[in-house]
Formats: structure tokens, sequence, C-alpha cells
């Protein structure tokens, strides 16, 4: 295997996490439509991962599977776990 040389990224986008606009999932460009208390989500959809703030800014997808899984939960509690 030869050496292959890396490109030098000369303007590396380092504040791109931080910008505020958009869905606030990670990895999750789409324009949010709700925004939900943090904690609710993070409990609703514990599998993602969201950006700081008491609030989070949703997409449509994510405010629907946010939705989704909440009422689940909601059932699951009142089965009594
Ligand atoms: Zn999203």
């Amino acid at each position: 295997m030869r050496h292959r040389e890396v490109p030098e990224s000369a303007s590396a986008p380092a504040a791109v996490a931080a910008r505020g606009d958009g869905c606030a999932v990670e990895g999750c460009d789409k324009a949010p439509q709700r925004s939900q208390p943090r904690s609710r989500v993070a409990e609703a959809l514990p599998e993602l991962a969201l950006e700081g703030g008491r609030r989070v800014k949703l997409c449509r997808d994510h405010y629907r599977a946010y939705q989704r899984a909440s009422r689940e939960t909601r059932r699951l509690d009142r089965m009594g776990g």
C-alpha cells in the first residue's frame, strides 16, 4: 500500500454544528416545523442525538416520529411496566 497524500482542508467548517436553524436532530438538515421541550423529545426518541438547548426544533418527519413515539410511551406507561 502506498502512502496517499491527504488533501489539506484550508477552511474546515467547524461551526456547522453550532448553527441555529434546521432540525435539531443531528444529521438532519430539514426545515423545522415544531419546537418541543428537549426532555420530552429525548424521552420519546432516546436513540436520536439532539442539539443542546431547552427546546428543540423538529422537522416534520421527526415531529411525527416524536408524536408516535410519545404516544406509544404513554400507552406503555398506562400498561404499567
Ligand atoms: Zn429532522
